[in-house]
C-alpha cells in the first residue's frame, strides 16, 4: 500500500506493508488528511521524530476489518481518531481520566507512523464514529477543534475576562475564534493575511489587526482595551517572535494561553509575568465529543477553512501549498 513517508530530508510516496489484523485492533480506511503545522515542523527540523516515519494525525476513514476482541458493531462505522495511542490505562494520569499526558503515550503521526496511508491499524479506544450530517472532509477538522475547546477546558473564564486577543488566525486560531465567539468573549484578531481576518470578522470577531501594517500591537491593544490590555491574550501562531507582543496585550493580572510552539525555544519575558501577576495557560488535544457536536450543531463552521486539495501521489504539493500561499488555512490530502 502506498504511504507518505518522511526519511529525515524529504517526503515521498512509498510502497509499505499492509497491516494485518491482530485480535484487540481494527483496520481502517483512510479516507482524508488533514496538514497540520505540526507536520510542516517535522518536515522543517524544528520537532524531531523518529526516522523514517508516516506522517499524518488529523485524519478519518471507514472500519473495514475488526479483531476477534472487538466489538462487531465497529464493523463499518466511519470515524476519526484520538491521537495519543499505546495508552497504558494505569499511569498516575490515566487513573485520574488525564489519558493524552499518559506516560506511555505515543503520538500518531509524531512518535510513530501516521495516517499519510492506504490502510491504519488501531484500537478502538482512540476511534470516535462520525455522525452522518459530518463528511469525511470535514471530520479532519475534529482534533484540531478538540484542541480549540481544550482551551477553555484548561482555563476558566472569570466575570472579568471580556475580551480576548486572538495572535495568528491559521486553521487554529480561526476555530479557537469561533469557540470564544460562542462563549460570548469579545474578540481581537492579529493576522498578516487579510482574508484570515475578514474570515475571522465573519466568526465574530469585533477589532482586526494587520500585523503588516500595525508598528505597535500591544498599543494598539490597550487603545482599543481603555488602556488595560486584553482580559486574556492566546497564541496559535507558534511564532516565538511574537510571544513578547503577547505578554505585553494582556492586562495586569490577566490570562495568556499558549497553544502552539512548535518545538522551538521560545523566549518569553518572565519578569513582566511576575510582576503584573500574569497567568500562563497552555493546552493541547481535547474533547472530542466538544468538538463533534460543535461540528453536527452547525455552530463551529470549517467549510471556509479548507485552502486545498490533493491526492496521497501528490503529497510534496500538498506541503508545497503552505509555503507559496500567503491566504493559505489548511490542506486536505484525499488517500
Ligand atoms: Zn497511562
Amino acid at each position: 500500500m502506498k504511504a507518505a513517508v518522511f526519511d529525515g530530508k524529504n517526503i515521498s510516496i512509498k510502497l509499505v506493508e499492509k497491516p494485518s489484523i491482530q485480535n484487540s485492533k481494527v483496520i481502517i480506511q483512510v479516507k482524508e488528511v488533514g496538514i497540520c503545522g505540526t507536520d510542516l515542523a517535522i518536515i522543517s527540523g524544528d520537532l524531531p521524530t523518529p526516522i523514517p516515519i508516516i506522517l499524518g494525525h488529523e485524519f478519518t476513514g471507514e472500519i473495514i476489518e475488526i479483531g476477534q476482541n472487538v466489538e462487531q458493531s465497529w464493523l463499518n462505522k466511519r470515524v476519526t481518531s484520538e491521537i495519543n495511542s499505546n495508552i497504558d490505562f494505569d499511569c498516575y494520569y490515566c487513573k485520574r481520566g488525564l489519558y493524552s499526558q499518559c506516560v506511555s503515550r505515543k503520538a500518531i503521526g509524531i512518535d510513530i507512523d501516521g495516517a499519510l496511508v492506504e490502510y491504519i491499524a488501531l484500537a478502538p479506544y482512540l476511534l470516535h464514529e462520525l455522525p452522518d450530517s459530518i463528511t469525511y472532509e470535514e471530520a479532519t477538522f475534529i482534533e484540531p477543534l478538540a484542541a480549540a475547546y481544550q482551551t477553555f477546558e484548561m482555563m476558566p473564564i472569570s466575570k472579568d475576562d471580556k475580551i480576548m486577543a486572538i495572535f495568528g488566525l491559521g486553521k487554529l486560531g480561526l476555530l479557537v475564534t469561533q469557540v470564544a465567539s460562542i462563549k460570548g468573549l469579545e474578540l481581537i484578531v492579529i493576522d498578516a493575511s487579510e482574508k484570515k481576518l475578514n474570515l475571522a470578522k465573519k466568526f465574530g470577531a469585533k477589532y482586526l489587526i494587520n500585523r503588516l501594517s500595525c508598528e505597535d500591537i500591544p498599543k494598539e491593544i490597550r487603545n482599543l482595551t481603555k488602556g488595560l490590555g486584553a482580559d486574556i491574550v492566546i497564541d496559535t501562531s507558534g511564532n516565538p517572535d511574537a510571544l513578547s507582543d503577547v505578554v505585553e496585550s494582556c492586562r495586569t493580572r490577566g490570562k495568556i494561553h499558549v497553544k502552539s510552539t512548535h518545538g522551538l525555544e521560545t523566549p518569553i519575558n518572565l519578569t513582566d509575568i511576575v510582576v503584573r501577576e500574569l497567568t500562563l495557560y497552555s493546552s493541547r488535544c481535547g474533547p472530542f465529543e466538544k468538538a463533534i457536536g460543535g461540528l453536527e450543531s452547525g455552530k463551529i463552521s470549517v467549510k471556509d477553512l479548507i485552502s486545498k486539495k490533493f491526492k496521497l501521489d501528490h503529497i510534496n504539493e500538498a506541503f508545497e501549498s503552505y509555503k507559496t500561499d500567503h491566504d493559505h488555512i489548511k490542506t486536505i490530502v484525499e488517500i
